[in-house]
């Protein structure tokens, strides 16, 4: 299967792990959720930096679209992001 380097789950053909995470986030209690126009400006960071790979963070091994999800948690790469 061909996959995107700079693609988000959301857009890779393999719909399995985004399903998994989808049912994580929609599961997310609303006072740790990040709001939806945050959450959008993380993952485009995210899709420009260059630790982004294939939807993952390989600075914390995490999906970033899990990761930007959560208003408790920040880019582990530091000031510079989110
Ligand atoms: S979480 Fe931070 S270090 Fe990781 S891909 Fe996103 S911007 Fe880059």
């Amino acid at each position: 299967m061909r996959e995107c380097k700079r693609c988000m789950l959301y857009e890779m053909a393999d719909k399995a792990a985004y399903e998994s995470v989808k049912n994580y986030l929609d599961a997310l209690p609303g006072d740790i959720r990040t709001d939806e126009d945050e959450y959008r400006r993380r993952l485009a960071i995210c899709r420009d930096c260059d630790m982004f790979l294939a939807a993952m963070c390989r600075k914390c091994g995490c999906y970033v679209e899990v990761r930007a999800a959560r208003s408790d948690t920040h880019c582990p790469k530091g000031e510079a992001c989110w």
